[in-house]
């Protein structure tokens, strides 16, 4: 049985903040749905107002200006694939897109949701953090920008604070051609969450590494230099990250096979 709760859908940001001030301890923001919908099944939230955010302006648009690109809140995962710019322009951020879940789900899923959710496991936040993507946050009193690597703060925690709502993911033009890949250890072949996931960015001289799975947040590891042999780059992922034993894997076979993953990468990005 589905937790009953009324459906608010602000056609404004002046509205969507009045709406979060007046349910600060009731309401949930809803955008797919494919995380809150099951976590009110599972009786882990219990909102009484879900706010949707799906109806404000400019909510779907995905958009290649001079900074870069722009993803509003309701942009889903399977749009990032689908968008010719971002295919050109970031295929690290679609090699990410293209790891979560099944197309159907990427069909509601959005990038916005995806990343507040703040989950470990989430694919596309290795992606924000290797391309230096900055999240634009909006609140009543108007709107603040903070870089991804500052946006995550614990297991399912981000830095947003009662009132705000994150209202703009901007990939910078900066980070436009970087070359990577994705790899993403998963208990079957099909759609799943990650065992551990490695992302490997080559962003004009600087390597980046995006790890997921292995730490109570996503994490950057951008310390490895050209230098480095695959040894020390594995060592100084290893480093950077504390996996734990779950019922996807032990902290011993994540360590593993980040070490086997950062050596692949090394060898087949060039
Ligand atoms: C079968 C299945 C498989 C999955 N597999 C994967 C996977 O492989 N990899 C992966 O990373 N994830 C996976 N997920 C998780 C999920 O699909 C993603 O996290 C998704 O991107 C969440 O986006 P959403 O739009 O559905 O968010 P919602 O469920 O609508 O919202 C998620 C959370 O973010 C909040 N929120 C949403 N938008 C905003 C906003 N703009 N501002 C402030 N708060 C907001 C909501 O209140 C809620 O707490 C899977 C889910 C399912 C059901």
């Amino acid at each position: 049985m589905l937790h009953p709760f009324r459906y608010l859908a602000p056609q404004s940001a002046q509205e969507l903040a009045a709406m979060l001030a007046d349910h600060a301890s009731d309401g949930k923001i809803l955008a797919g749905g494919t995380d809150l919908i099951p976590n009110i099944r599972n009786g882990v939230f219990k909102p009484s107002v879900v706010i949707d955010v799906k109806k404000l302006p400019d909510a779907s648009s995905l958009r290649l200006g001079a900074d870069g690109l722009s993803l509003g809140p309701a942009v889903t995962v399977n749009d990032i694939l689908r968008s010719k710019d971002a295919r050109e322009r970031y295929p690290v951020l679609c090699a990410c897109a293209h790891e979560l879940a099944s197309h159907q789900v990427r069909n509601r899923a959005t990038v916005a949701g995806n990343v507040v959710n703040a989950s470990p496991c989430s694919d596309m936040a290795p992606a924000l953090l290797c391309l230096d993507a900055v999240a634009v946050i909006g609140s009543g009193t108007g709107q603040r920008e903070l870089p991804f690597r500052e946006f995550f703060t614990g297991v399912k925690k981000t830095a947003l604070k009662p009132g705000e709502w994150l209202d703009r993911i901007v990939v910078p033009a900066s980070s436009a051609g970087a070359r990577g890949s994705y790899l993403k250890l998963k208990r079957i072949a099909g759609h799943d969450l990650g065992i551990v996931g490695v992302l490997f960015v080559r962003l004009g001289g600087s390597l980046r590494f995006g790890v997921s799975s292995a730490a109570p947040t996503p994490v950057l590891v951008d310390t490895v230099t050209a230098k480095d042999g695959p040894d020390q780059a594995a060592a100084t992922v290893l480093g950077s990250v504390s996996p734990i034993s779950d019922v996807r894997g032990t902290k011993e076979y994540r360590q593993h096979m980040i070490g086997v993953f950062v050596r692949r990468l090394l060898a087949e990005v060039k």
